[in-house]
């Protein structure tokens, strides 16, 4: 049995990043074991080369400016010089061409008898109107964009990418969209240009070569010895804190995804029930050779007649390479590409019993010295900036307890 102060499950961004804020902070090296199911580090944010360029086999990933404290952490790994910055072209293929995303701060792309149409809905809105939010999602879109945007975009779109009944999804994460007010609105159609707030990614970084993966795969590298890859997680003591029969821990700090828990260790009945609650969607990557015609770094697809809902041209982000790569939900999915990459764990989803289920089954793996961390320690639908920052604080409180 070997013994450690922290044991980290999963060499995701998340795992990744509190390994390595631990050991900044005066942790001993051989305290500390990532133990990784994968052959390589950098979860849903690792790249391949295919048809001899990087393809991101997680999806598009591109790395938001906006987070100071996470860029100057990773340009240690990966040195600002090693990437490129793009000012984001993200699009909407609606009626047969190509908006520019958000909708809603758009319309003036349209021509002038859409964008009456689309603004009386939008004028007719509860929102508009002073009525209180709602509380299930379809209603809530309807109130905030009204029934076109809803009918043209919104709803078709997360239709595909969720593929379920869209009533079982909560509205508390919606406040992340980009708010348009209708007078912003309003305006970008009077004056022929975008108003309101934009959404993430609307400056990004992408390296130069490589591919995403690429920082992640050096953030393991650098942890030599101390991360265990190709080695799933296949038991879990949770009373003495004991992982797969041969590593014991005084914390663990699991990044990976509760769903998988009671399999693999003995958890409460209760807390299997709120685990049960707990819902993922997983995503197919597929590669396609042919050029796209686009200058867009990526075009959400609302229509239900085309499986994907997002195309990235790959030329426009990646020097020297060709093709396109798409996303699609894996029960959507049709036949296979050049190359398929399968992410069964891909989007955690925001049902309405979400918040209270991940508050019971963190509350209980607290007593046991367990801390859920990242996208799947916390059932959230964070961007890899966003799990570095979050992954820096926790270090931070760790390192502040010991
Ligand atoms: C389609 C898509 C597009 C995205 N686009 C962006 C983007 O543009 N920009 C951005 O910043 N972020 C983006 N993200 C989000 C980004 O992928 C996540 O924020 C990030 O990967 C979270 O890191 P994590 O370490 O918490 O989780 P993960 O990356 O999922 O890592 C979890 C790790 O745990 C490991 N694991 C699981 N089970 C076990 C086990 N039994 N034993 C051992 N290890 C195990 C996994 O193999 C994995 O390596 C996107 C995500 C998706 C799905």
């Amino acid at each position: 049995m070997q013994d450690f102060d922290y044991l980290i499950i999963g060499a995701g961004p998340s795992g990744l990043t509190i390994a390595h804020a631990l050991l900044k902070g005066g942790v001993a090296r051989d305290r500390l074991l990532v133990i990784e199911a994968n052959k390589e580090a950098g979860g849903l944010c690792r790249s391949e080369s295919v048809d001899g360029a990087p393809l991101d086999i997680g999806g598009g990933h591109f790395l938001d400016i906006r987070n100071k404290k996470t860029l100057e952490f990773l340009f240690q790994f990966m040195p600002e010089e090693e990437w490129d910055t793009y000012s984001r072209i993200a699009k909407i293929r609606i009626h047969n061409r190509e908006i520019d995303h958000p909708l809603e701060g758009n319309l003036w792309q349209f021509s002038k008898s859409d964008q009456v149409d689309y603004l009386e809905s939008i004028a007719r809105t509860g929102s508009v109107a002073g009525e209180p939010m709602p509380e299930s999602f379809e209603t809530w879109v309807r109130w905030k964009l009204g029934d076109r945007i809803a009918e043209d975009y919104m709803l078709p779109y997360n239709r595909k990418i969720w593929s379920m009944d869209l009533e079982q999804l909560g509205t508390y994460w919606l406040y992340k969209l980009p708010d348009v007010s209708f007078r912003d609105t309003l305006r970008s159609c009077l004056e022929g240009r975008q108003f309101g707030a934009l959404p993430a990614h609307g400056t990004f970084l992408y390296p130069k070569q490589f591919g995403y993966g690429e920082v992640w795969r050096r953030m393991g590298a650098q942890l030599g010895t101390q991360l265990l890859t190709t080695t799933p997680v296949t038991s879990i003591d949770v009373e003495n804190r004991i992982v797969n029969g041969a590593y014991r821990a005084d914390r663990i700090i699991s990044t990976m995804p509760w769903t998988l828990w009671p399999s693999l260790a003995d958890v409460p009945v209760e807390i299997v029930d709120f685990i049960g609650e707990l819902v993922s969607i997983p995503i197919d990557v597929d590669y396609f050779p042919e050029a796209v015609p686009s200058a867009a770094h990526w075009i959400y697809e609302p229509r239900d007649d085309i499986s994907y809902h997002r195309i990235l041209p790959r030329h426009n982000f990646c020097p020297g390479s060709r093709g396109y790569w798409t996303e699609t939900n894996a029960l959507r999915s049709v036949a296979i590409s050049h190359f398929r990459h399968h992410n069964e764990f891909a989007y955690p989803v925001n049902t309405k019993n979400k918040p209270a289920a991940v508050q019971a089954i963190l509350s209980w793996a607290r007593t046991k010295g367990i801390i859920g961390a990242g996208r799947w320690g916390t059932w959230e639908h964070m961007n890899s900036d966003v799990a570095v920052a979050e992954a820096l604080d926790m270090a931070r409180k760790l390192l502040g307890s010991a």
